[in-house]
């Protein structure tokens, strides 16, 4: 069936902070080696749907299938397990510890240093991320931390990646790269949830688009058969766009 389809499926989640709602009834769907965006302005709801989806936030109301399982993601440990990694907007990493030493906080604690270091240092060249293991966290570029964050969680064997705005702290260049990297993901079959508000590159890397807008969907669409008009649209509202 078309559920058995899908990674993931969304369905009414909503997330109210006080009386608030940050978001509402959302619905979403990601197929596997799907690079799905979630576009909206700014306050539309987007880091907060993310955050349910890797256990940072629990929802007020909806459930999450996983697989075809509803589940309950407890915390961001929880996710790791079930396949869900996140490379977050602001990064938490130590700045006065080598980049391994950074990994190896989010793994099992028996894992050896040396073995951290060898396979962030495989998967770095295999997913075009240069990065050396022994550099301190201090001395690196916000785009090498970014990598940091998305080698650690290659490093569990995602299923599914969550990316939240990655490409606002890169330079062009920087992001180019990045985007090989997600086409990389894809190519092997994971999927990806790509969060922006930068039209070009949503139209540029992503097969489909969910819009959100006040903590509400108000449109799916595949962003390559859009306009930059019709997006933008979407993500403000006709009635803006009309004036
Ligand atoms: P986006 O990522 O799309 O910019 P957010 O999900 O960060 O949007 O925020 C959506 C709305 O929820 C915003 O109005 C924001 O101020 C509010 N919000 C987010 N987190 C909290 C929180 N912890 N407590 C209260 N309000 C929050
Ligand atoms: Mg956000």
């Amino acid at each position: 069936s078309e559920q058995a389809a899908s990674l993931l499926s969304v369905r009414g989640l909503t997330k109210l902070f006080g009386d608030f709602a940050a978001c509402t009834g959302i619905d979403l769907d990601i197929a596997p080696g799907e690079i799905h965006a979630l576009l909206g302005e700014n306050g539309a709801g987007k880091s907060t749907l993310v955050k349910m989806l890797f256990g940072v936030l629990q929802p007020s109301g909806g459930q999450i299938v996983w697989q075809g399982n509803p589940v309950t993601i407890g915390s961001p440990g929880e996710a790791r397990q079930l396949g869900i990694g996140m490379v977050f907007q602001h990064f938490s990493l130590f700045e006065a510890l080598t980049v391994a030493e950074n990994i190896a906080l989010s793994l099992d604690p028996k894992t050896p240093l040396a073995k951290i270091a060898e396979e962030a240092a495989s998967l770095s060249k295999a997913y075009g991320l240069p990065l050396d293991p022994y550099a301190h966290v201090a001395d690196l570029s916000v785009g090498e931390r970014q990598r940091i964050e998305i080698v650690r969680a290659l490093l569990q064997n995602p299923k599914l990646i969550i990316l939240d705005e990655p490409t606002s702290v890169l330079t062009p260049q920087e992001a180019d790269r990045l985007f090989e990297t997600l086409f990389k993901l894809k190519s092997e079959g994971r999927s990806v949830l790509y969060i922006s508000h930068r039209l070009e590159e949503v139209r540029r890397i992503c097969d489909r688009a969910t819009v959100l807008r006040h903590g509400k969907v108000t449109g799916a669409c595949d962003p390559r058969q859009e306009t930059p008009a019709s997006l933008a649209r979407m993500m403000v509202g006709t009635e803006v766009a009309a004036v």
